[in-house]
């Protein structure tokens, strides 16, 4: 039997979805979008998107002639399904395009160089945002920091530091991106120095998933990365000495070469993979690792 009581509760919860969406407490993003858009193209991108852009931004659909360049993979096996490829010209746009993505309920994905080599990439289908045109390194060498925006390049922020008399953890391989290095911690020559690049992020700017712009200082405190650090070293000290702080990468192999053994395996360590930190030194001097 349906008592009044239970009734006015079973009324009261099928209201409670139109209430919460429809209240001016509930924020934009927790409304409920009742509809998935399936027809992103880029004249609709461009009529809905495009004038709230700065001058200068590309939409880009799979018919114009830079839309090939613009979503090119440095490993042709991931294949994301960029429907439309937007190109903001001003950091500001990102938030903009991050905002109408989620209020039209399209997937998004940041692009710069495209050496992501994860295989769920090529899952994705929706917007690409590609962040190529925002390449600015700013150094202030008073402070000893770079502001950098979304899509520098490690040779863009090696040569603009190197130039003012800085170098800093930036990656050892020019033509990836900065911060899609750094998103995923961030090794280069320079890490047995000064750790990886993450660690030497002091500030992000950050558009959340929602669109909207915080900005984040960190400190980073013996509790974070650090740690991960001195658990590392502590086991290349207990595993075979020391990894030198100057060498930042180096690749050994386990292979058989019959010139030396016909039965045992060698340990090879070929000289073109010993990624060290540059010094005035011949790099041949470095190859004693005593003076490392
Ligand atoms: C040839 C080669 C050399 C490499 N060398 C090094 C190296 O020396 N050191 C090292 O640490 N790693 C190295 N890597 C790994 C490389 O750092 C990662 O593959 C990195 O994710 C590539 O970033 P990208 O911008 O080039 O690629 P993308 O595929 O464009 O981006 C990779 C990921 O980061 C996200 N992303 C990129 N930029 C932003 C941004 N501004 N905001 C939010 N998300 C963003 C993308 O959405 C994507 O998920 C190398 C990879 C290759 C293929």
């Amino acid at each position: 039997m349906v008592t009044i009581k239970s009734l006015i509760i079973a009324y009261g919860l099928a209201l409670l979805p139109v209430l919460l969406s429809s209240s001016p407490i509930v924020p934009r993003y927790f409304h409920r979008i009742l509809y998935s858009r399936d027809n992103i193209t880029a004249t609709t991108v461009k009529n809905e998107l495009g004038r709230q852009l700065s001058n200068g931004s590309l939409i880009l659909g799979p018919d114009n002639a830079l839309y090939p360049n613009a979503t090119e993979r440095w490993k042709t096996r991931i294949t994301p399904n960029t429907r439309v490829g937007v190109q903001p010209a001003a950091e500001s746009d990102l938030a903009q395009i991050v905002k109408y993505c989620n209020d039209n309920s399209f997937d998004f994905l940041v692009k710069n160089r495209g050496h992501g080599t994860t295989d769920s990439l090529s899952t994705f289908s929706g917007i690409e945002i590609n962040v190529e045109m925002l390449k600015g390194v700013t150094v202030h060498p008073a402070e000893k920091t770079a502001t950098l925006q979304a899509g520098p390049i490690i040779g863009d922020v090696v040569n603009k530091l190197w130039d003012q008399g800085f170098v800093a953890t930036t990656g050892s391989a020019a033509c990836v991106g900065m911060m899609g290095a750094a998103l995923g911690g961030g090794h280069g020559r320079y890490e047995g120095l000064y750790g990886l690049i993450q660690d030497n992020i002091v500030h992000y700017n950050v558009v959340l998933g929602i669109g909207t712009e915080i900005g984040k200082t960190y400190t980073w405190t013996q509790d974070k990365l650090e740690t991960v650090f001195e658990a590392l070293n502590t086991f290349h000290k207990s595993a075979n000495g020391t990894t030198p702080p100057r060498m930042g990468v180096n690749y050994g192999s386990i292979v058989m070469n019959t010139s030396i053994s016909t039965t045992e395996a060698v340990l090879v360590w070929p000289l073109n993979t010993l990624a060290l930190v540059p010094t005035r030194k011949s790099s041949w001097d470095h190859l004693t690792p005593s003076r490392l």
